[in-house]
């Protein structure tokens, strides 16, 4: 089995997908499964839809285009706004994208009409956290744009919160969004089908007791894979934390002196490495321990070690620990990601996937599939094709 591997348990992430579902039902909320920190990957986006999620939503045209490739036929929706220059295609394979911009929306009904498909709009507004949306005076132009367009559908209002400055969903902002879909319908005569309140970090509020009003519906994605809520990464009650491990192996382990010696510079990282100021004085001879695992793997800052283990500095290649046990050439240590690392480990050509069924009591790796994830932006309608090994040969040569 190669390292660096990222084993996905895919009987916690059904466990967590099905809890969430059924949870959120109660309150009238469906949900979008967001795939863009697994880059769509097939068997997580079968056993959501298999738990009941309404839609796939990514970020990311080139991994929707994939799932359409892999024949996945559930509605795919794209959360962000689109590129001018994707319209096209956009429309070719996301059954809705969610919208900010008149001059976008413009383009995707000319693409639907050339391509006699009509498309469905969520239009996004700013509450606050500043990242993408229109602002609320502005909503009512945009919608009646929108309506005007026959090629397009308006399917409803969404907000994202928490993803730029860490805004929190409260009943101000969500009751905002509820008032503002109830205007909109009340001023058109329309009935919008989706009032998509935001992510995971809009999940402490529901679970205070935050009335939903007109919200139904959550674009969910570290919820359902990490079980944590982002604003303050606290554990969902009910879900696993641990779906995900990133393992890495020993290429080097020596007692060396804690502190460096020579005259010193900034590395390449600039970063000063390693972070923590206690470990920058002298604690005398330690074992040390190298991984082949490093930034172009993942972001060490979002791993957890395992116990007894510290990491003490990281580079492109390397990863860096003490442990207060023997280490071996060879051994391997299996780190917890939080959402970051997750995120670059999946999308890193270096990093094997390795999906696991924990809940069936499988033993690792016996029951084992090489999970092959689309690849995006390779050669289009293959984009399913090639393992790690192989898409690398191909950006290589
Ligand atoms: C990433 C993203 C989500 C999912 O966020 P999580 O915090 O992972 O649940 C939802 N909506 C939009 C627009 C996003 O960009």
């Amino acid at each position: 089995m190669s390292a660096p591997r990222l084993e996905i348990d895919l009987g916690r992430l059904q466990h967590n997908a099905i809890t969430l579902v059924r949870r959120l039902a109660r309150q009238g909320i469906s949900v979008s499964g967001v795939s863009k920190a697994v880059l769509g990957l097939p068997e997580i986006v079968h056993l959501w839809l298999a738990a009941g999620v309404s839609s796939i939503g990514d970020s990311r045209l080139e991994t929707i285009e994939a799932m359409a490739h892999a024949g996945i036929t559930a509605p795919l929706l794209l959360i962000r706004t689109p590129m001018l220059s994707q319209v096209e295609r956009v429309v070719a394979h996301a059954a809705t994208s969610c919208n900010s911009e008149p001059v976008v929306i413009k383009a995707l009904a000319a693409a639907a009409l050339r391509q006699r498909r009509r498309h469905g709009v969520l239009l996004m507004v700013e509450l606050g956290d500043l990242r993408e949306g229109i602002l609320p005076p502005d909503l009512t132009a945009i919608a009646e744009l929108t309506l005007g367009l026959p090629s397009l559908r308006l399917v409803g209002i969404g907000s994202n919160l928490g993803c730029q400055h860490g805004v929190a969903a409260d009943a101000d902002n969500m009751g905002e969004l509820s008032a503002l879909a109830n205007a909109l319908e009340a001023r058109f005569g329309i009935s919008l089908e989706l009032i998509s309140g935001g992510n995971s970090a809009n999940l402490p509020w529901l679970e205070q007791g935050g009335a939903p009003g007109r919200i139904n519906h959550l674009r969910l994605g570290e919820a359902l894979l990490l079980g944590r809520e982002p604003l303050g990464r606290t554990a969902i009650p009910g879900l696993h934390t641990d779906a995900f491990k990133l393992v890495g192996e020993l290429i080097e382990v020596k007692t060396k002196p804690t502190r460096p010696w020579g005259r010193q510079g900034l590395t390449s990282f600039s970063d000063e490495s390693p972070r923590q100021p206690s470990l920058r004085e002298d604690r005398g001879l330690r074992q040390r321990g190298l991984l082949a695992l490093g930034l172009q793997d993942v972001d060490p800052a979002g791993l957890e070690p395992p116990p007894g283990v510290s990491i003490v500095g990281a580079s492109s290649d390397h990863l860096v620990v003490e442990a207060d046990h023997p280490l071996s050439v060879g051994e391997e240590l299996s780190f917890s990601p939080n959402y970051s690392a997750l995120l670059r480990a999946m999308t890193s050509l270096f990093v094997e996937r390795l999906c696991i069924d924990g809940e069936a009591k499988a033993p690792r790796g016996a029951a084992a599939s090489t999970a092959q994830a689309p690849r995006p932006g390779s050669q289009p309608g293959t984009t399913l094709e090639g393992d790690s090994e192989r898409a690398l040969v191909a950006t290589t040569s």
